[in-house]
C-alpha cells in the first residue's frame, strides 16, 4: 500500500476525537512530503539530531512531536519550535525543558509519560509519582510548560486483553488527573496511546492522539 493510501485509510477509522501524528523516525524526508502533500501536519521523531535537522528541511507549517527520551542537554535544540513533547517522566525534565521554552520566550506542551507495561524496558511515571510532581511547589512556578495529558505504551504483545487492560489503565490515570488537578485547564486533553500494531485497541480506550509509524511508512 502506498503511504497516502495508507494515510487515507487510518483516517478514516478515526473518530472526530482522535488524531493522526505520523511516526518519521528513520525515514526520510522525500516520505514526509508524500504525507504532507495530502494534508498530514503532525510528524513524531525520537532523536534531537534527526528532528532538527527534519525540521530545518521540512515546510515550517509542519507540528513536530518528540517522542524519545529527551536528555536535558538536548533541549535546547528543539525548544523554539517543538510542538509536544510526548515523553515527560520527571520534574527535573520539566523544569529543564521550562528554562529553554522561558529563553525562547514560549510555553512549550508536555505530556506526562506512565508506566502501564508489564515490561522493564518501558519509561514512565506511576500515578502516586505523577499526584506528587503536579502538587510540587516547584511544578507550580513552572510558567513555560503546560501539561496537556498523558502519553503511555502497551506491553509488545499479541495478548489483546492485556493491551487493552493496559490502555484501560492509562484512560483512567488521565481522569483522575484531570478531574484532581486540571478541571479547569481545558488543555488539559490528550490521550497519546496507541502504535501500529495495537491502535485500534486503543480508540476503545478514548485515545486522542495515534502514534502510528510502520503502518503508513512501511517496516524500519
Ligand atoms: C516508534 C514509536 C511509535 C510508532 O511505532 P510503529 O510501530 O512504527 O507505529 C510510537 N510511539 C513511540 C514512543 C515510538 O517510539
Amino acid at each position: 500500500m502506498s503511504i497516502q493510501n495508507a494515510i487515507q485509510t487510518i483516517q478514516a477509522e478515526l473518530p472526530e476525537n482522535a488524531q493522526l501524528v505520523a511516526v518519521s523516525k528513520t525515514f526520510p524526508e522525500s516520505n514526509i512530503e508524500q504525507a504532507y502533500a495530502i494534508g498530514v501536519r503532525d510528524f513524531a521523531e525520537n532523536k534531537v539530531q534527526e528532528l532538527t535537522g527534519k525540521y530545518e528541511h521540512l515546510p515550517k507549517d509542519i507540528r513536530w512531536h518528540f517522542i524519545g527520551h529527551l536528555q536535558t542537554n538536548k533541549i535546547k535544540y528543539i525548544a523554539s519550535f517543538v510542538h509536544l513533547i510526548h515523553g515527560v517522566d520527571s520534574l527535573k525534565l520539566l523544569i529543564a525543558i521550562n528554562k529553554e521554552a522561558a529563553k525562547n520566550d514560549r510555553i512549550i506542551p508536555c505530556l506526562l509519560q506512565f508506566y502501564i507495561a508489564q515490561e522493564d524496558t518501558k519509561f514512565g511515571l506511576t500515578l502516586s509519582e505523577a499526584e506528587e510532581l503536579v502538587q510540587s511547589e516547584e511544578f507550580k512556578n513552572l510558567q513555560n510548560v503546560e501539561i496537556h495529558g498523558v502519553m503511555g505504551m502497551a506491553s509488545y504483545t499479541n495478548n489483546e486483553t492485556q493491551v487493552s487492560t493496559e490502555f484501560e489503565q492509562l484512560a483512567a490515570i488521565f481522569k483522575t488527573l484531570k478531574i484532581k488537578f486540571f478541571a479547569n485547564k481545558a488543555y488539559f486533553k490528550e490521550l497519546s496511546m496507541g502504535m501500529s500494531h495495537d491502535y485500534h485497541i486503543a480508540l476503545q480506550h478514548g485515545a486522542t492522539l495515534l502514534r502510528i509509524g510502520s503502518t503508513i511508512f512501511g517496516n524500519r
